[in-house]
């Protein structure tokens, strides 16, 4: 059974009287060379367990289930169990998981059906969930990769460098965690119901040790949250909120100078060894009284 093919998706889905949900980011792929290609970049053929998010109909869940060991498949929409039960009969190496990719405990969950082994993260996820999916994914500390596909502008983000418009308190909060990468683009044609936006396929590949080393990682994302909130305006500004009950702009300034910044530039310049610079600083001086 082709599961991308349009006339099977409506055959299916009209027997189980199912109906999309935009609010729950229900968009399926019609062209069955996407998940083909998500899975084989997923690493599910190497590591052998597969945390699959979202498998909707289960287009993606059957090609992870050709070359993994085991699959559990975290699907939030009850509607869809009797769906996934006849579209994956055929494989015994796939178990449906109803919930919250946001409520579950996902390290737990991997201990659960894997032990001790390694395990891969895959999805086209939903783009209501998106950062706070990622997030969870990344805190998990479970997935030797994770191969998502979200929103093309959202991709980009993930992997801005300093000094783009796309840079931002995401970009380097991924980044801090983990390596990432732009596999390839999916255009909105290949969905239905079709999204307004074309995505992408990310593979993040989480770190050994943080990208960079710092003294107080909370101060650090605290510091490039307040560069982003007001990104048009210099750091100085940008650093009154966090650290005026301590330093005057004056001081902020000579902060700044002390680690190689000029008092004038914008966080939206600083690369995140700038920032942890920064951060060890701030780290340095004495508690507000
Ligand atoms: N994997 C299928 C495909 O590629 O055609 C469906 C992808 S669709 C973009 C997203 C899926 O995530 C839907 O099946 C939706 O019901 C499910 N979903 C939405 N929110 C979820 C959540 N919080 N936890 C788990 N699954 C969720």
């Amino acid at each position: 059974m082709n599961l991308c093919d349009i006339d099977v998706i409506r055959a299916v889905l009209g027997r189980h009287g199912f109906r999309f949900s935009k609010s729950l980011g229900q968009n399926f792929l019609t062209d069955a060379s996407v998940p083909q290609r998500i899975a084989a970049y997923s690493g599910a053929d190497r590591v052998g367990n597969v945390v699959e998010i979202g498998p909707g109909m289960g287009c993606l869940t059957a090609e992870l289930c050709r070359r993994a060991n085991k699959v559990i498949a975290v699907e939030l929409d009850r509607a869809l169990l009797p769906v996934l039960a006849e579209t994956l009969a055929g494989f015994d190496n796939c178990e449906v998981v109803q919930g919250d990719v946001l409520a579950l405990d996902l390290a737990a969950l991997c201990r659960e059906k894997f032990g001790v082994q390694g395990a891969v993260a895959c999805a086209n996820l939903p783009y209501y969930i998106t950062t706070p999916a990622i997030t969870a994914l990344l805190e998990s500390r479970a997935f030797e990769t994770i191969t998502v596909m979200v929103q093309r502008e959202v991709a980009q983000r993930i992997c801005a460098q300093p000094g783009t418009a796309a840079y931002g308190a995401f970009s380097i909060y991924v980044q801090y965690w983990a390596q990432p990468e732009i596999l390839f683009d999916v255009p909105a044609n290949c969905f239905v119901p079709q999204p307004k936006v074309d995505s992408a396929v990310l593979q993040l590949t989480p770190l050994a040790q943080p990208a960079v080393a710092v003294r107080d990682e909370k101060l650090f994302f605290a510091l490039v949250r307040a560069a982003f909130n007001m990104r048009r305006k210099t750091l100085v500004n940008a650093l009154v909120p966090l650290l005026g009950g301590r330093l005057d702009k004056a001081g902020i300034a000579a902060l700044l100078e002390s680690v190689g910044l000029d008092a004038r530039v914008r966080g939206e310049r600083l690369s995140l060894q700038e920032f942890a610079a920064l951060a060890d600083k701030v780290a340095e001086l004495p508690e507000e009284v």
